[in-house]
Parts: structure tokens; sequence; C-alpha cells
């Protein structure tokens, strides 16, 4: 079964709301094995929604659509659908008593446009909607070439009215598959979309099952698996063969799972090992330090930080050599990594340079950024080469300061 969701409402074209009905549908659906193929956001135009409810229910076999049932003038879901089907709106009586007694209840008059909800195309089901005024609907489309009627399911936009009705209505309804769908996501660091799918080669052919899937995020490579199986174990055991696969041909990128991020993994190893941090920041704001300590348990294992600016550390340098020196290099992050270990007494301290006043554009070569890392006998920096997309640059350094460290804590663990 193929579906697709259709967002009504100018708020959400306009840029004011996000449509979030749309992932949540699409998540329900995968989970009871329903793939969709489409989701489309339209304003509260009649001739429009009519349109696409042409195209759509000839091409899918399961048409929801949420929004546009309540009673106002831009609320235009029934008028739609009936006008795709060529009827009337017709009365439903039990909808108009439903609606009437929850008036009643609130100690109010139901205002006669509140009349409209109660009406639903004629030979359409108007379905209970027991948190809020507006009916759902229910109505089934011929279509072409002997494929069997589409299904469309209209609900209200409220997402707190919305998904009750799903629930107890509309997926009773739905012809269960009998594959389900389960998604897993394997995170990387320190790889490019293109290489990983170069490294991957057939494994994100399309059509294979699973299925995997590459983005990109500040950096972040997220490899999405998607199963389709009979049961959960079914799934998971595709998706445990999928994942060893992936390790044989990425493993050394590979850092977490799910919604795991690199400071996860940095707090749970420093932690199994009983070390602590310090960070010394020239050029990010202290963003290492705040993805640090945003995870919980961080404070243990946290020793202190510094966030300076380019200036200072050129400052000192000139007071130290008698250097009037412009730029810092290599070995001026490893020296801020040492001071920093010293003043907090830590285990290891990572520190980073990254100057972010390079006039970006305009030069020639991508910027440079420093991170570097020291703790008891080891001295180690990385250069790290920025695009000029200045935007992820603090992102991709600060990510690649906790992936030195990560690398540097399972290769000590695996010495010992
Ligand atoms: P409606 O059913 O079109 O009257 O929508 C009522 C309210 O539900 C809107 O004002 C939004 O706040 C919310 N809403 C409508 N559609 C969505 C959507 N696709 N995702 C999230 N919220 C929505
Ligand atoms: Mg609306």
């Amino acid at each position: 079964m193929q579906a697709e969701i259709i967002a009504l409402g100018s708020e959400l074209t306009n840029g004011e709301k996000l449509d979030t009905n749309s992932q949540w549908l699409s998540t329900e659906l995968a989970a009871t094995g329903i793939s969709t193929h489409f989701h489309t956001t339209i304003a509260d135009h009649i001739d429009e929604i009519v349109d696409q409810l042409r195209l759509s229910s000839q091409r899918s076999d399961l048409v929801l659509i949420t929004g546009g049932l309540g009673p106002t003038l831009d609320d235009l879901t029934r008028q739609a659908m009936a006008e795709l089907i060529g009827t009337d709106l017709v009365l439903d009586q039990e909808s108009l008593h439903t609606i009437e007694s929850m008036f009643q209840k609130r100690s109010r008059e139901m205002p006669e446009r509140n009349r409209i909800q109660a009406m639903v195309p004629q030979g359409a089901e108007a379905i209970q909607n027991l948190h809020g005024t507006a009916p759902g609907i229910w109505m089934q489309v011929p279509r072409t070439d002997s494929k069997p009627d589409c299904c469309i399911a209209a609900m209200p936009g409220v997402p707190s009215e919305m998904k009750p009705m799903f629930f107890q209505s509309i997926l009773p309804r739905l012809s269960h598959e009998s594959n389900i769908i389960r998604f897993a996501r394997i995170n990387c660091f320190g790889v490019g979309e293109s290489k990983t799918e170069e490294l991957l080669g057939d494994i994100t052919s399309r059509g294979r099952d699973p299925e995997v899937g590459i983005t990109a995020h500040e950096a972040t490579i997220t490899l999405r698996i998607k199963a389709m199986g009979e049961s959960v174990e079914a799934c998971e055991q595709k998706i445990s063969e999928t994942y060893e696969l992936i390790h044989e041909r990425i493993g050394e990128f590979i850092f977490g799972y799910e919604d795991e991020e690199l400071e996860h993994i940095v707090v749970a190893l420093l932690g199994q090992q009983e070390q602590t941090l310090a960070t010394c920041e020239c050029g990010t704001g202290g963003l290492l330090s705040y993805r640090f300590n945003d995870v919980a348990s961080s404070a243990n294992f946290y020793a202190g930080g510094t966030v300076s600016t380019i200036q200072s550390v050129l400052n000192q340098k000139a007071q130290q050599t008698g250097n009037n020196q412009i730029t810092l290099d290599a070995s001026d992050a490893i020296s801020l990594a040492k001071a920093t270990r010293e003043k907090y007494a830590s285990d290891f301290a990572l520190s980073i340079i990254l100057d972010v006043n390079q006039s970006w554009q305009e030069s020639e070569n991508a910027p440079q950024a420093f991170v570097a890392l020291a703790a008891e006998g080891v001295e180690l920096v990385e250069e790290i080469g920025l695009t000029v997309n200045r935007a992820i640059a603090k992102s991709r350094v600060t990510k690649a300061a906790l992936n030195l460290l990560r690398r540097t804590l399972i290769s000590s663990a695996d010495e010992k």
C-alpha cells in the first residue's frame, strides 16, 4: 500500500507554522508497513487543493489530509473533497448532534457557522472527533486502470485531535501489510558525504533491503537504514547484518548510533577510564565546552575551560618571544593544550584555534583551524581544512576536537 500525506493551511506555507503532522503520520504508517511516497503542503485555496486531490487519489492507495476542517471560511477540506467526486455536502445528523452537545456542555450556543463542520460529501463518512468539534471524513474514490479505490481520510490539523483520531478511527481501517518497517541510524565523523557513498558501494544502491541512505548535518554523516520484515525481530536481524557490512567498510568513521553525538561518546569513555578533560577555545565562543557540558554527568569529568581570543593568544606569544607574528600555527595549538592541562590539572586538554576574523570569501585558500590534544606523553594536533561555509565552521572544529579525544581514548583503552 502506497500512501501520501497532504497538509493544508496557509499558516504552513507562509512559514508561520511547521507541518509536524506529516512527519508524525509517516512514522506511524511506516510502523504498520505502509510507505509514504509524498508530502504536500498547500495553502487554503480550493482550486489548488482539488487539483492536488485529483493527482494524489489517482497515484496513491491512501491519502491522509490534515487541516482545513474548522468552521471558518478558510477551512476548505470538505468542500474540496466534495468537488473531487462531484457531489454536494450533506448534513450528518449524528455529527451535528455531537457538536451541539459539545457547545451545550460549555453552556454556549452553537454559532451557525459550526453547522458546516457536520457536513460531509455525499457518500462519504463522518469520523467522530472525541477531542474537538471538527469530525474527520472518510471517503473512497474510484480509480482508473482497475486499481482498487483510493481511500482518503481527512483529519483535524490540531495535533492533539489528529493523533487520537488516527489511532482510533483511521488505523483500524487500513489493510495492514504483512510487513512492518523499522529504521536505524549510524553516525559518522571525519568523512564526507560522497566519500561515504563511494566507500559503501553497493550498500547504498536503491532498491536494496535494507535501504541505506546518507544525510549530512554540520559535518556529521548519518546513515539511515530502513528495513522491512514480517516482525520486529526480522527487521532487527536485517539491520544488524547491514550494520556489520557498514562496519567492515567505514568502521573507522563510525562514532555512534541513533541520537548519539560525539560528546556523549567522549563523556562515556572518560567515565569508563575515570579521567578528566579541560578545554581552551579561540574562535568558537565556548561551543566545545557547551557541547561537552550539555551531556548528563559530564560535570564529573570536566576540570574547567577557557574561552579566549586569537588576539590574546597572539599578544601572549609576542610577549614571550618578542616576535610580532600575525598568525598562529599547529605548535601554538599544542602549547595551548599543554598549558590548559597544567592550569586545570586534568588528564586531557583540548585546544581549538579558529580564526573567525579572516576574510574568508576573499582568501584564496579556505581558512585553516587547529585542534590539539595534550595528555601524559601525548601531544596531538590536527589541521582542519574548512570550506567557506562559515556557518558550520565552529561546529565542525568542535566536533573534530571531540573526535580527536574519542579516538585517543579508544586506542588507550585498546592498549590496556
Ligand atoms: P485547522 O484544522 O486547519 O483549522 O488547523 C488548526 C490548527 O492546527 C492550526 O492553527 C495549527 O496550529 C495546527 N496545525 C494545522 N496543520 C498542522 C500541521 N500539519 N502540523 C502541525 N500543526 C498543524
Ligand atoms: Mg487551517
